[in-house]
Order: C-alpha cells, then structure tokens, then sequence
C-alpha cells in the first residue's frame, strides 16, 4: 500500500507544470490537493488515532486510515478531512458486534441477539472478564464447583426444583437430556410438538442425533395421556412435552399436561422454551419452570435470553438423580458456559429488573406518551412523522399470538434502510408503507438517541431529505 507512487512527491510535480495533456487525474488542482494529504504515519501519531489504535489494535486503524486517504486522492474529500474521516469509519469496538436500538416492536428478536442484558448483568461481565474465582474457593484457597454461586441464585428462584443445571442453550439442554437419558432408547412425543424453532432447525431432527429414536404419538391437533400410555414399555428414556413456543393451534385440540403424564412411570420432561422460571401476569397462556415442575415434570428445559431476559444459556431444572446425571455425563463438559455467562446470569437473576421485563410491563399510556413527545420534537424540524398506536409482539420463541399495545412513530418508507445504516443503527419494521419506530423495546433513556438518529436521516445527503422540506 506504502509502495504506491504518492503523486505530487517527484520534483516535476513539484513544478506544478507537467499534468500529462489528457489525464484528467492529473490536472494540476488535483496534483496539488494530492501532495497535502496526510502520510500513514503522520496519522498514526495524531492523538485521536493512536487512542483508536490503543482501543481497536492497529490493523483496523490503519485500514480505516488508508480508505480515507484513498478518497482523497480520488478527490472524494479534501485532504485536510482525512484524519476525520479515518475516525469516522472506524467501528465503536473491536468487537464487530455493532449496538443497535431495537424499534421493531419485538421485544425477543432472534436476528437482534434476543434478551438484551440489564445494565447489572453487563456490569457483572466486565467485572468476570478478567482473572475471576469461577473455579476456586478463596477462603479455603482449593478449587470449587464451577459458577457455583449462579446455580445457587438459579436454584433459589425455582424451589420446586431438586438441583439445577447450566449449559450453552436451550437446545444444548435438550441434547443433553436427550443423550444422557434416552441414547438408544425412545423418546415419546407428541405429533402436535414436533416443532421447527427457526431457521431450519428441527427440535425432532436435534433429537434423534443424539441416538435416540422417537416415537410419536397421538395426531397433529389432538393427544392424549392414553396415547402416551399406550407406547410406554421397556425402551422408553423418557416422556417429552415441547412448548409450541412459535405457533399456536386452535379450534379441536387437545394435549396431556405434565399432570396426566407423570404416573406414567418414566420421567416427563417439559422444554418450556422462554425461561419463565415462575407465572407471569402479562402472559396467562405461557408455561413456566416452578408451576410445571410442580405438576410433576421431572426435567424442564429453557433458555436463559427469552423471557428470563438473561444471556445466551440453557436451564436444566427438577429431579436431583436426573440433573445430576445430566452434568456428571461426559457431553456436559462440551456444553459448559463460560464465566461470562454465569457473571450475567447470577446478575440477572439477583438484580434489578430486566430490559425484557420493563419492556413486557410497560405501560401503554406512557409509551404514547413518549411516541406523542418525540413527534413533536421531531415534527418541529419538518419532518413528515407522527406518533401511533401500535401492536409489539414477545418474538423469539415465547408467547405466540400475544399482541402488546404499544406506540411508534411512524415516518415514510425510506427512512428504514436509512435508519439501518446510520451511526446509530435504529431497525424499525414497515407496516401498511410507512416505517414504524416501535418504543416498547427501547429503553426510555434511548429516546433521545433515538430522535437524533431520526433527525440526522431527515437531515444527511443520503437519507430521504424531500419529507423535511414538505412542511405544512
Ligand atoms: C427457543 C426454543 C428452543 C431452543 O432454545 P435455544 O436457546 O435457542 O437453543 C427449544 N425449544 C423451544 C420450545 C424453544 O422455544
């Protein structure tokens, strides 16, 4: 890259008196805007660039350094703007993970990461990154159970659990279960739970790599604890109840409850999917971790970054011999969780309320509150906006069906793409051709990120300017 000729070094150059005749690259104003930008090493030493070399490690900034001053040598941007635009394409992290503010009116979105953690949760991750004591008790100096003070907060919310267990998800729970209990066995499970949880991914197809078979019982729409009855012999590992966490069937159903199932004589486990870990009043349909246990499922399964709101991670709770067995089986040390993850498990399970929490409780009247204020704002630049009602949703596989009142602005389509791509990513949805800012999601202490990024669209060469100019 340093090898290329830097036009306007030679001494002919120097003259401003040789641009070769029909080479519009080298016409004298552009030669000489050529000879002010800045050499790679220049700009390394000013004091805003080493500190982003200190932050994000010296191959992105000299990245960064070289687009810009090819923009200046293809006139793009005056030389003097180099250092600032080198700044400008430098991300916020080394991490590649770009923070956005999520307007879809989703509060669980899959594509988003799910459950963004509480300001506790991120704070006990920072503080666990480093050397930390997830092995070793201090006070006796000798090596403990692994994140043993995460499993007890977990243990102390589910009382009708006999021990409990962590792996990396939800899935991995299922995997677990299913290998230490039924490989070479049979799993029984209803025709009306043979779900497919996104993308492509079968919890049926999940099971049976594990070396179990499965046996289905009962039909599509309806089945019985007699259907389950009827199969269970010798071969069986285990009784598997899947919470249709994405889909609802309505109309001629039916299905058996842990309750109908738990004299069967083999262990019934429930995969409740959202990691409710006791009732919610907001969600009467949506099972949870005590009440099923108590019920007399002998395992339940579910993920820690739907609705417990906690990081990427998958519960094991109930019967001692059995969770127990899951994490003394040799596959449980495949799907540990790392020290973060117990870090921001413990925290969310001790401290204050989650993001998905406030968000699931929050009041309609105050968001359109909100949605009324930020349009007014707004509305002052000229911008085509307007606050309304709205309808979020739970997403990621919890609560299907349920709507939640919610308020959004609403602006014209284009705002969308722009929105995406600006310094603060906002992700909206499009409903009925206009783009929808959804607020139950956005912590209120966003609403000021959120009208800046707003006004910086309506205001930037590249966002759709012609709804600011459309005043009156
Ligand atoms: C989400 C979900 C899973 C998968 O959990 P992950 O944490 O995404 O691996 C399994 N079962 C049900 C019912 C779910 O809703």
């Amino acid at each position: 890259m340093d090898q290329r000729p830097v036009p306007g070094r030679t001494a002919e150059d120097a003259t401003g008196s040789t641009a070769a005749p029909g080479d519009p690259a080298r016409r004298p104003d552009i030669t000489d805007a050529r000879r002010r930008i800045p050499r790679t090493d220049a700009l390394l030493r000013d004091p805003r660039l080493s500190a982003a070399v200190d932050r994000l490690g010296p191959q992105r900034v000299k990245a960064a350094v070289h687009q810009a001053q090819e923009r200046a040598r293809t006139g793009g941007i005056p030389p003097e703007q180099v250092p600032q635009t080198a700044l400008s394409l430098l991300p916020g992290t080394a991490g590649g993970l770009r923070p956005v503010i999520n307007a879809t009116g989703v509060l669980l979105h899959t594509n988003l990461g799910r459950a963004p953690l509480s300001a506790a949760a991120r704070q006990a991750v920072r503080e666990a990154a480093g050397p930390t004591d997830v092995e070793l008790d201090l006070t006796t100096g000798v090596r403990a159970r692994r994140g043993r003070s995460a499993l007890a907060a977990l243990h102390e919310r589910v009382p009708a659990a006999g021990a409990v267990h962590v792996v990396n998800n939800g899935a991995a729970a299922l995997v677990l279960a299913a290998t230490a209990l039924a490989a070479g066995k049979e799993i029984v499970v209803s025709r009306g739970e043979m779900v497919e949880i996104g993308d492509g991914f079968r919890l049926p197809d999940l099971l049976v790599s594990t070396g179990a078979r499965l046996r289905e019982v009962g039909t599509t729409n309806r089945t019985t604890a007699a259907d389950y009855a009827a199969v269970i012999g010798p071969d069986t590992g285990f009784v598997l109840k899947v919470h249709p966490s994405n889909f609802r069937i309505t109309g001629f159903t039916r299905s058996a409850e842990p309750a109908d199932l738990a004299g069967l004589g083999v262990p019934v486990v429930v995969d409740i999917g959202s990691g409710l870990l006791a009732p919610h009043p907001a969600l009467p349909g949506e099972p949870d971790a005590d009440s099923q246990l108590r019920a007399g499922a002998a395992l339940v399964t579910a993920s820690g970054d739907k609705l417990l709101g906690g990081p990427q991670c998958g519960l094991l709770l109930g019967r001692k011999d059995l969770v127990h067995a899951l994490a003394r089986h040799p596959l449980a040390r495949a799907l540990r969780v790392d020290k973060l993850t117990l870090a921001a498990l413990e925290a969310t399970l001790t401290g204050p309320s989650t993001p998905t929490a406030l968000a699931l409780t929050a009041d309609p009247d105050r968001l359109a509150a909100r949605a009324g204020r930020l349009a007014a704002t707004l509305a002052a630049y000229g911008i085509d906006v307007r606050a309304v009602e709205s309808a979020a949703t739970v997403g990621g596989g919890g609560a299907p069906g349920t709507t939640l009142t919610s308020a959004a602005l609403s602006l014209p389509e284009p705002y969308a793409a722009a929105l995406r791509t600006g310094r603060v990513p906002v992700v909206g949805r499009l409903e009925a051709g206009r783009c929808l800012l959804d607020l139950r999601a956005v912590p209120e202490e966003d609403d000021v990120r959120l009208a800046e990024a707003v006004r910086s669209v309506a205001q930037g060469p590249a966002g759709p300017s012609a709804p600011a100019g459309t005043e009156g």
